[in-house]
């Protein structure tokens, strides 16, 4: 039906009518007052959801490009640094460190699987010479639905001394705790299309002082990535370069929305559909992806057996007009990603639910009981 679909993909998120109406305007002149007060405004509320008070800089473009301004920004040529892999995300910082000629160590998991922090404690004691400069490492592997234990993580590269922590927490912000200043992480990079609740387009890159320091002696190539020239700026409640104004009316009406939510409120509403979404899929027989415990509040990864998951995909867009996200790479047709990311409230979990549910019937592949998901999946609410 026209105009009726609804993103269940792990972004782009749905984007709230306040802040779509937010955007409806004329931009105006990015070297204005009235533009020097919108910084000054998303960069406070931006503060406080990083909970930190480093620099949070905005630039035009999506998560990948706050996360390769986060390594090009604190790295050198040739430094080592340990990246995470357990998933397309991790693999893809893997392959940034490398375009920029880091001397990338890879600390892997089987995809569904988290990263193992011991993993990293070793390498990280095992470094005598401090050669390792930085550790990568992502929060919520989108790809396979698994959250990764960032804050022992940081734990461990906070005992080693000198390097760096660069997460990724594009789906994470937004969804869970990630105190930056209390976990100690030196880089944290997001994306605005997904836990902001806003459509594609601004990327955001926090730093911490210890970052600045490595900032100032990094000598990487950058220009437009060049997180110096932001935070010049930004100093002065500005961009170096013609930002995406219209995002930024979304931006302050968006973090407005977090703010009278409370961030308390919006990381128990993402475990709780973080748990729905698990309780009905596994109530209608149909395995999740990630190692139990581990599965991210930003989206869940089921893997149906038996069942083609792009068939299944396709036929609940086009009988419930819900878009759920495909398996990736290898994954592809074995997975489907239910995205419960950002905008979302406990009727588009359940009828995301029920959708899958009255598919799967139709389909004639049901393993359990028409009810038995949606069911469980309301209790789950209830609680
Ligand atoms: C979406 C996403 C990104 C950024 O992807 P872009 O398409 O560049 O916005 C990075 N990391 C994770 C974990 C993501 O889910």
């Amino acid at each position: 039906m026209q105009d009726k679909l609804t993103l269940m993909i792990p972004g782009p998120t749905p984007v709230p009518e306040t802040v779509l109406m937010a955007m409806g305007r004329h931009p105006i002149g990015h070297r204005s007052a009235d533009f020097q007060k919108i910084v000054k405004r998303t960069t406070e509320q931006l503060k406080w959801l990083h909970q930190s008070s480093s620099d949070v800089l905005v630039l035009a473009g999506s998560g990948t490009a706050a996360m390769e301004a986060g390594i090009i920004n604190v790295l050198s040529k040739g430094d080592k640094v340990l990246c995470g892999d357990n998933g397309k995300f991790g693999e893809r910082w893997v392959k940034v460190a490398q375009a920029y000629g880091l001397d990338v160590e890879v600390v892997k998991a089987e995809w569904g699987q988290p990263l193992d922090p011991e993993a990293f404690r070793t390498a990280l004691e095992a470094d005598s010479t401090k050669a390792i400069k930085a550790v990568i490492v992502t929060h919520s592997e989108t790809s396979t639905g698994v959250i990764n234990d960032l804050e022992t993580i940081a734990k461990h590269v906070l005992a080693h001394g000198s390097a760096l922590t660069i997460a990724d927490c594009v789906t994470s912000l937004g969804a869970c705790d990630v105190p930056m200043d209390k976990w100690g992480l030196d880089v944290v990079g997001s994306g605005s299309q997904k836990g902001y609740m806003m459509p594609p387009g601004l990327a955001f890159v926090a730093m911490s002082e210890k970052a600045w320091a490595a900032y100032a002696h990094s000598d990487l190539p950058k220009f437009y990535l060049d997180l110096g020239k932001y935070r010049k700026a930004a100093a002065d409640n500005s961009n170096p370069f013609t930002p995406p104004i219209n995002l930024y009316f979304a931006l302050e009406a968006a973090l407005q929305m977090m703010q009278e939510e409370g961030l308390e409120a919006i990381t128990t509403r993402h475990a709780r559909h973080r748990r729905a979404a698990q309780a009905g899929m596994k109530a209608m027989g149909m395995p999740l992806y990630a190692a139990e415990g581990h599965g991210s509040p930003a989206i869940t990864a089921v893997a149906p057996e038996g069942i083609d998951a792009e068939s299944l995909r396709k036929k609940v867009k086009e009988r419930f007009d819900i878009l759920l996200a495909g398996g990736q790479d290898h994954l592809k047709g074995k997975v489907f990603r239910i995205g419960h990311l950002g905008f979302v409230c406990d009727r588009d979990v359940l009828t995301a639910v029920a959708a899958i549910e009255a598919t799967v019937q139709e389909l004639g592949l049901a393993k359990a009981p028409t009810g038995s998901g949606v069911a469980a999946a309301a209790a789950e609410l209830a609680k």
